[in-house]
């Protein structure tokens, strides 16, 4: 499977790059992994958003969902060269929010499916875990298999560390970790560190980590030299706008 980054930062965009968004595509199969901001623009870089096959989100706080609306409105006004109108969008979401899951229903563009975090979800070629996250409001990280190969990506999403990431994130051919803390900063109810996403790929023999929902100030090597203590045998990668990541 192929993994592009749409956006990278936490919070809010800044020089030119967006907050967190990602292209996971298989088979021919194109599926959006939040939706922050400014990422609709950085899809038409890959490709035209009326080819999207679904949506997936992590949880509904600003910077995973501000494109979303316009997403919605480029389905329902766009036409593709043939003159015809997308086909309907399955959203993907948490329903513990019934105002924002009621937002993913929108008639004839779009249709809010709810995932339940206790049962596995398959969209297309792949199948989906869940995990209830650390974080102010209801977040699940996904543990993403491609059923033709087996291989498999993590996605933290926002979370504060949490043990249970360890065996969540178990032999995870690459592990997506929401790093938006320096060194330093452990334990955060919010967010993790680097440190913590380092600790986490080593636990769980991670063959791939790519730090991402990153800070907008200091220098962001030094968050890839600090995960890089902490782990063995991983290959440890910022996430770059508009780059893509074979699994
Ligand atoms: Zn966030
Ligand atoms: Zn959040």
């Amino acid at each position: 499977m192929k993994l592009t980054v749409l956006g990278c930062y936490g919070g809010y965009p800044t020089n030119n790059t967006g907050t967190s968004s990602y292209l996971l595509e298989s088979d021919d199969f194109h599926l959006l992994i939040d939706a922050g901001s400014y990422s609709l623009l950085t899809l038409e870089n890959h490709l035209d958003p009326l080819e999207l096959d679904a949506v997936l989100l992590s949880h509904y706080h600003h910077d995973h969902i501000a494109d979303l609306g316009v997403l919605q409105f480029t389905r329902l006004l766009k036409r593709d060269k043939h003159g015809n109108k997308a086909s309907l969008l399955p959203i993907y979401s948490h329903d513990e929010d019934e105002i924002h899951f009621k937002q993913m229903t929108f008639e004839n563009v779009s249709e809010g499916i709810a995932y339940n975090h206790d049962e596995k979800t398959t969209i297309g070629p792949f199948v989906i875990q869940h995990m209830k996250t650390l974080h102010p409001v209801p977040c699940f990280a996904l543990k993403i298999t491609e059923r033709s190969s087996g291989k498999v990506l993590v996605f933290t999403a926002d979370s504060g560390f949490l043990e249970e990431f360890n065996a969540f994130s178990e032999a995870a051919d690459c592990l997506l970790a929401d790093s938006n803390f320096y060194k330093g900063m452990e334990n955060h109810s919010v967010h993790m560190s680097s440190k913590e996403c380092g600790s986490i790929a080593r636990k769980a023999k991670v063959k791939k980590l790519i730090l991402t929902h990153l800070p907008q100030e200091g220098n962001l090597d030094d968050l890839v030299q600090e995960a890089k203590e902490e782990t063995v045998d991983t290959e440890v990668l910022l996430a770059k706008k508009d780059t893509h990541y074979y699994i």
